[in-house]
């Protein structure tokens, strides 16, 4: 069940209401009430509450409406609103990220950030293709501990340089709740990986930073959307609604592909949530040569955006060389996933394209 509070509430009738809350869900601790999109929004399992209960919260008079759903997920739900349009950067760099009018977002750039040059270097390349946002990881979570782990810290003073020169926002990840305050300090958007979608204090840490960073969610290796949409639940039930989900390819059997990227989850998730859904096709593959064409279907599924990896000198790279696109291949994504944006939109024909 969702409960909207009226933007009227006195104080009284707001303790009024979550006294009544608390005493009809058993719980100890007053329910926290999350501000989404200006309306002070409440979530609650509302499975155990018979009409009588039901038709006592809707008569509250802190109560502006109630909204039953029947998913165990809520606040993400499309039983709330439409779309979430996310907006990062600022000024001449603001993007638009989800909703129906806005065109994908392009995101690209290494795996890790490896040496100043490398990024730089990549960044301006970023820039040029026509990518909005910078992507770079300081802090990897690598399967291997032998394998290389990142540049730490460094490699957030480097992502924060590039931004400086290229005016590109940027998303990065972090891999523990107690390092979300200082890389917000650094980042556009912070990222939570595939390994850590069900650490829930990690999800916790980031729906409350105070930079108020908007977080892309990757799906777990093997997650079902359900738990996916729970975990991005958590994030906007600690007060942080702006949650971008990433399909990033799931486990499947056959070694040929890195991933199995699940590109029906994207209208999927159009049905399920009003949260913005980007595809990467790097991840999902794990091979240069599929990314292009993994693009282009995306694109056609209906994503919000691609995150692309992208390196300078891909074959040389330090961390997932093999997946990673030159800023040429870039370059063509950018420029098809444009053509393809107008021709859904019915501003080119087929025959333009061709
Ligand atoms: C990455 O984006 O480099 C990464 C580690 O992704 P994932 O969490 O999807 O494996
Ligand atoms: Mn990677």
């Amino acid at each position: 069940m969702l409960i909207t509070i009226s933007s009227e509430a006195t104080s009284d009738e707001r303790s009024q209401l979550m006294n009544l809350l608390c005493r009809l869900t058993g719980s100890q601790q007053p329910l926290a009430a999350v501000r989404i999109d200006k309306q002070e929004v409440i979530a609650l399992e509302g499975k155990a509450l018979d009409l009588d209960a039901r038709k006592a919260i809707a008569e509250q008079a802190a109560v502006e409406r109630t909204i039953s759903v029947k998913t165990p997920y809520k606040l993400v739900s499309k039983a709330l609103k439409q779309e979430t349009v996310i907006t990062i950067g600022s000024g001449e760099n603001l993007i638009r990220l989800g909703g129906s009018d806005n065109p994908p977002v392009v995101i690209a750039g290494p795996c890790a950030v490896e040496s100043k040059e490398q990024l730089l270097q990549t960044a301006r390349a970023v820039r040029a293709a026509g990518a909005q946002i910078l992507r770079g990881g300081a802090f990897k979570p690598r399967t291997s501990p032998y394998q290389f782990q990142g540049l730490g810290i460094e490699g957030l003073h480097l992502l924060a340089e590039a931004r400086e020169e290229t005016g590109l926002p940027i998303i990065t990840e972090v891999m523990e709740p107690g390092m979300v305050e200082t890389v917000g300090a650094f980042a556009d958007i912070l990222q939570i990986g595939s390994r850590n979608m069900q650490n829930y204090s990690l999800l916790q840490a980031a729906g409350r930073n105070s930079f108020g960073r908007p977080v892309m969610l990757k799906r777990g290796l093997s997650s079902t959307l359900d738990e996916w949409l729970l975990a991005a639940e958590y994030v906007v039930a600690a007060g942080n609604p702006n949650v971008i989900l990433c399909e990033r390819g799931i486990r499947s059997f056959d070694p040929q592909t890195r991933n199995m990227f699940d590109l029906t989850c994207v209208p999927l998730l159009h049905e399920l949530t009003h949260l913005p859904i980007v595809v990467d096709p790097s991840h999902a593959t794990g091979k240069r040569e599929l990314v292009p064409t993994m693009s282009r279907a995306g694109i056609a599924a209906g994503a919000n955006g691609l995150i692309l990896e992208t390196h300078i000198d891909p074959d040389n790279a330090l961390c997932d060389g093999r997946q990673s696109i030159t800023p040429a291949q870039l370059k063509g994504i950018v420029q098809e996933t444009r053509l393809l944006t107008q021709l859904f939109k019915g501003s080119l024909s087929l025959t333009h394209v061709a």
